[in-house]
């Protein structure tokens, strides 16, 4: 894992919450003199959770304190069910099939035999921080092993149906072993849940990551042209950004486009992006209606999708699917809807050099979009707001506790296509609009989702356990 200086938050947040940030990282190590505190998720990339643990881990080490972060196994039927349970507890069927004894059977299995590998590894006292429901099943062998053990839930839904139910009943016996639950929004938390044990901490994004670093208009147009969005290579100045480690990388790979045109970009046109993993509670695919039907051809204006490359996330077996329809959909637009969008899948070889091109698209972009249909925190508004994007997203979910009136617009139906494309349309004619949003969004993200109040309250539920 790589070191995070905290000290470069410094000039950003102030000496003010600088001075306080070093205090509580100060009384924190001291007292947790000895102690491990071990993140355990199910992937090391792709997605919000390896994103926010890259951040969090990387700061928490130059604060002093000996975190570790280990990446469970699982096989393929093994993230079947854990992506069953994601979608039940976003309100969804998924794919429908069911969480019965024999899911529950195969699910503990697999978690059991996570959790004996863990616990050569640990000691009684240390603690561990378990993310999301794929490590939900090491609750109990861990915390009998005597460490402190906490689950980190970063999905969920405003609304109990029958899938949510569903899903906590699978769940809710592995849990009651944890001291305490993290969630990033207070709606997601089950009635069953000891209230006094439940943490609200919403994530943070790091403004010095390769995805977040200040790249200049050159170096933006510069990637864009290395990984073949915009057309034309006028130098031969490698596209260069600052990876994790803080050495320089370069950009060198290629995107995978589908689109007519063979560079689908053009200077001047304004872009309209949507970057997620290729997830059906994402609604690529209705993003790329929404455009099609009242954006593309009414104003000048293009939409790039932008997801990973497949088997880029290795926890989540439903991406070629969803993947596919997006292909289905765009191949059914007439040629001049089909002409205005194009579907990029990014490398995933080298995160370093991925979060750099989700940077530069970011930051080229005119409007960032995310119309998911149910969200845990949706780390992509925050991004794109920092880099002050007038962003157009669905009010659900952790999306409505980062879009403050005038600092973005939120859509309040997620599946109204049509009132999404009026929004959108509607901002693109007006570019004093889009800028003053991009201003204010900049400043809320400064104000709140920078990192030095997440790595406090992390502190506060740190030292509550020990
Ligand atoms: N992301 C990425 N490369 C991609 C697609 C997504 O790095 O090709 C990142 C994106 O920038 C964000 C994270 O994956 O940091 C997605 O987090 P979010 O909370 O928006 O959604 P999640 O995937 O956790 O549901």
């Amino acid at each position: 894992m790589h070191r995070r200086a905290l000290v470069n938050l410094k000039p950003l947040i102030g000496s003010e919450r600088y001075g306080d940030l070093l205090r509580v990282a100060g009384a924190t190590c001291e007292r947790l003199e000895g102690r491990v505190v071990w993140n355990i998720s199910s992937t090391a990339q792709g997605g919000g959770v390896a994103e926010m643990l890259h951040v969090l881990v990387g700061y928490t080490l130059d604060a002093g304190l000996d975190v570790r972060w280990l990446v469970m196994s699982g096989d393929p039927e093994f993230f079947v069910i854990t992506k069953r349970i994601h979608n039940r507890l976003h309100g969804t069927a998924g794919d429908g099939g069911g969480l019965g004894v024999n899911e529950a059977a195969h699910y503990s299995r697999v978690t059991e035999a996570n959790a004996q590998s863990v616990i050569t590894r640990i000691q009684p006292g240390d603690v561990v921080l378990l993310h999301d429901p794929q490590a939900a099943g090491l609750a109990r062998p861990l915390a009998e092993a005597g460490v402190h053990v906490v689950w980190r839930c970063h999905v969920g839904h405003e609304q109990n149906s029958e899938w949510t139910d569903q899903a906590w009943t699978f769940l809710r016996h592995h849990l009651n072993a944890c001291k305490a639950y993290i969630f990033s929004v207070p709606a997601y938390v089950p009635s069953w849940m000891e209230g006094s044990l439940v943490w609200i901490i919403p994530p943070s994004i790091d403004p010095f990551s390769p995805k977040n670093e200040e790249i200049d208009r050159v170096g933006v147009l510069r990637t864009l042209r290395r990984i073949g969005l915009l057309p034309g290579i006028d130098d031969d100045t490698p596209a260069a950004f600052t990876r994790r480690d803080g050495t320089e990388g370069l950009v060198a790979r290629k995107a995978s486009l589908v689109s007519v045109e063979e560079a689908p970009l053009a200077f001047g046109v304004p872009l309209v992006v949507q970057v997620s993993r290729w997830d059906r509670l994402k609604d690529m695919t209705g993003v790329m209606k929404g455009f099609a039907a009242c954006v593309a051809g009414r104003i000048d204006a293009v939409l790039a999708l932008v997801g990973p490359s497949s088997d880029g996330v290795s926890d989540d077996p439903e991406e070629s699917d969803v993947y596919g329809e997006c292909l289905s959909v765009w191949d059914a637009l007439p040629i001049e809807e089909r002409r205005r969008i194009c579907l990029v899948t990014l490398p995933m070889e080298d995160i370093d050099e991925n979060a750099a091109m989700v940077n530069a698209i970011q930051r080229y972009a005119t409007v960032v979009v995310q119309k998911s249909l149910a969200e845990g925190f949706g780390l992509t508004v925050t991004e794109a707001m920092w880099k002050s994007k007038a962003v157009v997203a669905s009010g659900v979910g952790g999306i409505s506790t980062q879009i403050e009136p005038g600092t973005g617009i939120l859509l309040e139906n997620a599946t109204d296509l049509s009132a999404f494309g009026h929004t959108l349309f509607d901002l693109l004619t007006q570019p004093q609009v889009i800028a003053d949003l991009g201003t204010r969004a900049h400043q809320h993200v400064l104000d709140t989702f920078v990192g030095d109040e997440h790595l406090k309250r992390y502190a506060a539920l740190l030292a509550s356990l020990v």
